[in-house]
């Protein structure tokens, strides 16, 4: 589960890393209030951001550096008017409902700073770089060796000595290390304690030398988490920070039915029991030329209602010009899939080509159903294997 930058840096002030004062609001109005007493209590620069799930906010103009409070109306006009889109967005981008009002820093060098699970190494990794600020994976391909890696204990977590060494290693000197060592610390310690999957701050900053701070002072002021969502139960503080507007329509009506939907960009929709058979049912239609337009994963216990519910889920997406249906029954009857199918058919119809390939539990009854079912649903074709399903579905959609 994603959270939006304002409820990271709630979890990061509760943990006692520094980030600058900032306030969350959702209209126009607010957006101009806000900024107003920043600017009242002596900021000097004010910054709105649009908060979404998803990153390159500042290239795509979702982050705006205002210099007055006059600039805060245009501002904010234009992020609750407009989609963002990034490279980390839909191609249709994705609409802003929320704006953060940040009292805005000067910056004397921006770092990157992150915790996830190397899954090369199989253990939660510090990712940092003193070159922050710009997208990580571009420094990652074009100058991996300014990329700090340092491997979590699975017991104790992140060692002093080690952010200390990272914190030598991205340059900070006098106060700064002592500073950065401690956001790095408790960085690891929130990471943990959440059951985090990942907590990326970028950047992380050093504000330029003043009279009360000479050595600078070291902050976030941007961050991303995400978590697991298989622990959100012991985490209800977290879990109440869901925002479902943020979530696809299609796979929050899937998760209501127990289904595991997740939505791609080809054109043919695939109803499979069991996460390795969806897995497989997929590459095998990307070998016969074409394009899945979602994984599902019905599993093995789902109801006939939620077996219907899938179908009208694949239907639904206007993307989807054929639907393979691959069932392996095993503890799935696959007359219960059959019956779904016929649901299906009565309730919104099959207009798109339909290839269904059945084995296992209760095959025999699930053909007769198919079979009586035949002239309400004339785009069905009966497959015999696995490749002559999917062969028939990629060559009924390229038609
Ligand atoms: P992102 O593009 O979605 O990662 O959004 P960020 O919040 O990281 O902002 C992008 C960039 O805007 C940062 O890397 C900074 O260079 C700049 N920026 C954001 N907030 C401030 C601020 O308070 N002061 C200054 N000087 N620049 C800022
Ligand atoms: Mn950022």
């Amino acid at each position: 589960m994603k959270i939006h930058e304002y409820q990271a840096r709630e979890l990061m002030a509760a943990a006692g890393i520094p980030v600058n004062p900032s306030r969350m609001v959702r209209t126009v109005e607010e957006a101009e209030q806000a900024t107003r007493e920043f600017f009242h209590n002596g900021a000097r620069l004010v910054v709105i951001k649009g908060q979404v799930h998803a990153g390159g906010r500042g290239k795509a103009g979702f982050v705006k550096l205002l210099r007055s409070p006059d600039e805060a109306h245009d501002a904010a006009t234009f992020m609750l008017s407009n989609r963002m889109v990034s490279p980390q967005t839909p191609t249709e981008g994705l609409e802003v409902r929320r704006l953060l009002v940040t009292a805005g820093v000067d910056i004397a060098k921006e770092y990157y700073l992150a915790i996830t699970t190397d899954r090369a190494t199989n253990t939660n990794t510090m990712i940092a770089s003193a070159e922050g600020g710009v997208e990580i994976e571009q420094v990652a391909a074009e100058n991996p060796d300014a990329i700090r890696k340092m491997p979590l204990h699975p017991l104790l977590g992140l060692q002093p000595w080690q952010a200390r060494q990272l914190a030598f290693d991205l340059g900070f000197t006098g106060k700064q290390v002592g500073q950065a060592v401690k956001i790095m610390l408790k960085l690891a310690r929130v990471f943990l304690d959440t059951d985090a999957s990942l907590a990326e701050i970028n950047p992380l900053i050093v504000t330029p030398a003043s009279t009360e701070h000479p050595d600078g002072q070291v902050m976030a002021i941007d961050a991303k988490f995400s978590f697991d969502d298989n622990a959100l139960f012991r985490h209800q503080n977290i879990a109440d920070m869901f925002d479902a507007a943020e979530e696809n329509p299609a796979e929050l009506r899937a998760k209501k039915f127990g289904l595991s939907y997740v939505a791609l960009d080809g054109n043919i929709g695939c109803l499979v029991n069991g996460a390795g058979l969806a897995m497989s049912t997929m590459d095998i239609i990307k070998l016969h030329g074409g394009e899945p337009a979602n994984f599902l994963d019905v599993g093995g216990s789902a109801s006939e209602e939620a077996v219907r519910e899938a179908f009208e889920i694949i239907l639904e997406d206007r993307k989807v010009q054929g639907v393979l249906v691959n069932i392996f029954g095993g503890i799935m009857p696959c007359d219960r899939i059959a019956r779904g199918i016929v649901g299906a058919a009565t309730s919104i119809g099959f207009k798109v080509p339909l290839v269904v390939r059945l084995e296992g539990t209760n095959v025999r009854a699930a053909r007769e159903i198919l079979e009586a079912a035949r002239t309400d649903i004339p785009t069905m074709q009966t497959a015999t294997d696995i490749a002559d399903a999917a062969r028939k579905v990629s060559e009924s959609v390229a038609a």
